[in-house]
């Protein structure tokens, strides 16, 4: 059985890539500083190291205690707006520690990887269109910064070291598993469909759409929301993709722009449904599940945000065979509803 170290395990999409990498037969190994992870978020099947990836003394130890075959990495900084404000924090967490990361790896001879990534890469689209692979990587914030150096390190470790790296660009992560017994938990939480929620529990006020009069046929924002367990599906299948390589039955298909030597390879995939939702539609579907009203005001647009970022994702469908299961936008908020009413933090008082 393959054993897998999971840096970030405890956080949102961790959490549930560990649940569906066990279901898939593999040995698990979460690793997690717990600064916003949660250590209820790993269920007793799941071994937990309690460390942090900068800490390369405890990195070394990791390798050399356990018999790793490959890494998922989740431990990262994710607030953009909070990465503007302290961009330091984010180079040090976000890129300095995946670099003590794969430094560790490389020493212990790990070669194999799956990185957490993001839409962010990508920055503000030039014409609200569905972003491909190959668009360009023009980040407009350090968070995305941060996620795009450490790409390049994965590139750039190909061709030198033979390291073998998938890095999954999400999108919109929302959602929880359907049993709602895990699920999205940010403190603060800055993320529309948790925060709709809360105003629909009666645990905010109300909720401020920021900005509506985008370039958008209801002048909010469009943003292509993907099942956080279509997520998790995902990270299995583009670890099966890189262990196949070793065993020569893949025909990789990388693009010009890809890196393939003879042992290395890096590749990277959009995850998203490729279908946009604005901020009200999502608001009034929040409404019709919970069958709840609430108010809704207008506010200043917020810095930084895109109009329009939907996915074309239709790579991760060819290469990685990913179908997502729970592309309705209804279901994912269906079932992050039944997590947030079953986490006695967000009861109203
Ligand atoms: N948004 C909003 N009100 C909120 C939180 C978010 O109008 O209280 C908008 C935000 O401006 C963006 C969209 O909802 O257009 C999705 O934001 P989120 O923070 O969930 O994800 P992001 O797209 O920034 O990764």
């Amino acid at each position: 059985m393959k054993t897998i170290l999971v840096p970030g395990g405890a956080g949102f999409i961790g959490s549930h890539t560990l649940r569906t990498l066990k279901a898939s037969g593999y040995n698990v190994i979460a690793l997690d500083n717990l600064s916003n992870g949660h250590r209820d978020s790993i269920e007793n099947t799941v071994e937990l190291l309690e460390g942090d990836i900068r800490d390369r003394n405890f990195l070394n130890t990791v390798f050399k205690t356990h018999s790793i075959d490959a890494v998922i990495h989740f431990a990262a900084f994710i607030e953009a707006g909070e990465s503007v404000k302290a961009p330091l924090a984010f180079y040090e967490n976000n890129v300095a520690g995946s670099l003590t990361l794969l430094n560790a790896m490389k020493d212990a001879g790990v070669d194999k990887i799956v990185f957490s990534s993001t839409a962010a890469v990508y920055g503000q689209p030039e014409n609200n269109q569905k972003l491909l692979e190959g668009a360009k990587k023009h980040p407009i914030n350090p968070y995305g910064d941060s996620k795009w150096m450490v790409e390049c390190m994965l590139r750039d470790g190909a061709a030198a070291y033979g390291l073998k790296s998938i890095a999954l660009r999400y999108f919109n992560a929302a959602g929880s598993a359907p049993d709602g017994g895990i699920g999205e938990r940010h403190d603060p939480e800055t993320h529309l469909i948790p925060l709709v929620l809360d105003a629909a529990m009666g645990v905010r006020p109300s909720i401020k759409i920021f900005g509506n009069d985008y370039d958008t046929p209801d002048g909010t924002c469009i943003r292509d929301y993907i099942h956080v367990c279509d997520l998790a599906d995902a990270h299995v299948r583009a670890l099966d993709h890189l262990f196949a390589l070793d065993t020569g039955e893949l025909d990789t298909g990388n693009s010009a722009s890809d890196t393939e030597t003879n042992t290395g390879f890096y590749d990277a995939f959009n995850l998203g449904n490729g279908k946009g939702f604005s901020v009200r539609q999502v608001i009034d579907t929040v409404k019709e599940v919970t069958g709840t009203d609430f108010t809704v005001e207008n506010a200043p647009r917020r810095a930084g945000d895109p109009a329009f970022l939907v996915a074309d994702a239709t790579k991760a469908r060819n290469a990685l065979n990913w179908r997502p299961q729970y592309s309705d936008l209804a279901d994912m908020v269906r079932h992050a509803y039944a997590f947030r009413r079953r986490h006695s933090s967000f009861k109203a008082a």
